[in-house]
């Protein structure tokens, strides 16, 4: 699909809640599509301790191999995190690699846990939970330390659709980027415009697009 459209790109990799199936098989296959130019970043990889839907035995052995695989291809990392009470640093640090490029996607985190991803060089992805009132409060809380340019904006579409369309459309879509973006404008106290330009600078720059 990403052919036919020339502002679409695809990741690949093995969700944390799929990794209870994963298998060096699959893995291989995954590694012969992100062979087509259109497949810019590994992912999403991770651990979810929320849902639990594989074992986390499975999840932290799959991540690992996943770093390696993508540190191979030189591809950026989608990471996905949730209540990991700290083990997707620990594997990270266990497994050191300066070249690694990354977006914490949908981030969820404490504000130690930011720290340390920004440490580490990586962009922080903000989903339309920045506009949900209790849910996002701490997160808004955070979003004024991230330095701009490791700023990503972001839906997570079909989940977590930002208010106002929340009340009124339930599954979420990508053009409801909209309103994360001018959410984390107006929490920075920014012009959405230039934050606009500047988040499409960092798009391009972590997925290495010539657009
Ligand atoms: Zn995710």
């Amino acid at each position: 699909m990403t052919h036919q459209h020339r502002h679409l790109f695809a990741a690949v990799g093995i969700h944390p809640h799929d990794t209870k199936d994963c298998s060096e098989a699959s893995l291989s296959r995954l590694q012969s599509l992100a062979s087509d130019a259109n497949v810019v970043a590994w992912g999403e990889i991770g651990l979810d301790f929320n849902r639990m839907y594989s074992p986390q035995e499975k999840q932290e052995r799959w991540f690992i191999r996943q770093l390696e695989i993508a540190a191979e291809l030189k591809l950026p990392l989608i990471f996905h995190e949730r209540d990991s009470r700290g083990r997707l640093l620990e594997i990270l640090k266990t497994v050191p690699d300066n070249q690694r490029q990354a977006v914490v996607h949908c981030f969820s985190g404490t504000e130690s846990e930011l720290a340390q991803y920004l440490e580490m060089g990586f962009y922080i992805g903000i989903t339309g939970i920045v506009t949900i009132r209790q849910r996002g409060e701490s997160l808004r809380r955070m979003i004024p330390s991230i330095p701009s340019d490791r700023l990503l904006v972001e839906t997570d579409a079909p989940y977590l659709t930002p208010s106002p369309q929340r009340n009124k459309i339930r599954r979420n879509e990508p053009a409801f980027v909209r309103e994360v973006l001018l959410k984390v404008a107006d929490v920075r106290g920014e012009a959405p415009e230039s934050l606009a330009n500047q988040v499409w600078a960092n798009t391009c720059r972590l997925f290495r697009l010539a657009l």
